[in-house]
């Protein structure tokens, strides 16, 4: 058990993020349920803490810097900092992502939640991140981020639809982690990205195949991870996704 540590969930009202609240707590952690929609946030707080989960409400949009600002206010007004970050709020835009014939406006709002989203909620979570003995961010990415899954050996992997703004978004997520990990190396704060699998949740319109906690699996594992842990990595159930 890790009765005193506290997470912070993005997106955790629903589907993947609900379930990385549910395992943390499980383990006894305090969780965060960061959610932009106040109905949608209070039904998922009382829903795990009907569970025995010591979850609380954090009011969060990962697109305006404002709520962001607020959210970090929240927990450092209950003391203590924040343990574990999970960066797990995230969009596809919607289609079609033909890119000759996107809509630029649905890169931009993609790109502003699944990358500038991260970046902002990590940059405000930070200070209280330090404040932790065990400090961990995970962000939610995706294999079919993974450039070396689409155009190097074995490159026939990704099989989705074309999607220039989700997929890249998720590369572009990887590579800011990256960045994060060379200018936090030697502070203790161990940065990994996660890949869920095929989760059937709102996302794909339920057509994945995973359940949201099979696909929660991993991003729990990486928020928990031991001191002596990797940082920098990017990882699905069975390993390693090659970047
Ligand atoms: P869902 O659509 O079920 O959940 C997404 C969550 O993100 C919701 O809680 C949603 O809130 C929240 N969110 C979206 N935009 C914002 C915002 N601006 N501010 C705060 N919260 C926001 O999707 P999943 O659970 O499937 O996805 C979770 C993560 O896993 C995403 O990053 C996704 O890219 C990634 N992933 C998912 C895969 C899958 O197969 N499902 C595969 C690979 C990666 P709201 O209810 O208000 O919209």
């Amino acid at each position: 058990m890790n009765e005193n540590k506290t997470a912070l969930v993005t997106g955790a009202n629903k589907g993947i993020g609900f379930e990385i609240a549910a395992g943390l707590g499980a383990l006894g952690w305090s969780v965060g349920v960061g959610a932009r929609d106040q109905t949608r946030r209070d039904e998922a707080v009382a829903r795990l803490r009907a569970t025995g989960v010591d979850a609380f409400a954090v009011p969060l949009d990962v697109t305006d810097d404002a709520s962001v600002s607020a959210a970090a206010e929240l927990i450092k007004s209950r003391g203590g900092g924040l343990d574990a970050l999970v960066n797990n709020a995230g969009i596809t835009g919607g289609g079609p992502q033909e890119p000759t014939s996107v809509d630029l406006d649905i890169i931009r709002a993609v790109v502003d939640t699944n990358v500038l989203g991260v970046i902002r909620v990590t940059n405000a979570m930070l200070p209280l991140l330090r404040e932790s003995t065990s400090p961990r961010i995970v962000n939610m990415s995706s294999s079919v981020g993974s450039l070396a899954r689409q155009s190097g050996p074995g490159g026939d992997t990704i099989t989705g639809p074309v999607a220039v703004a989700y997929s890249p978004s998720k590369t572009f997520l990887n590579a800011v982690m990256l960045q994060y990990v060379r200018e936090l190396a030697g502070s203790g704060i161990l940065i990994n990205a996660a890949c869920p699998g095929f989760v059937a949740t709102d996302l794909n319109g339920f057509r994945g195949v995973r359940t949201p906690a099979q696909g929660a699996a991993t991003a729990i594992r990486l928020a928990t991870l031991p001191d002596d842990g990797p940082t920098g990595r990017f990882f699905e159930d069975d390993g390693e996704v090659p970047w």
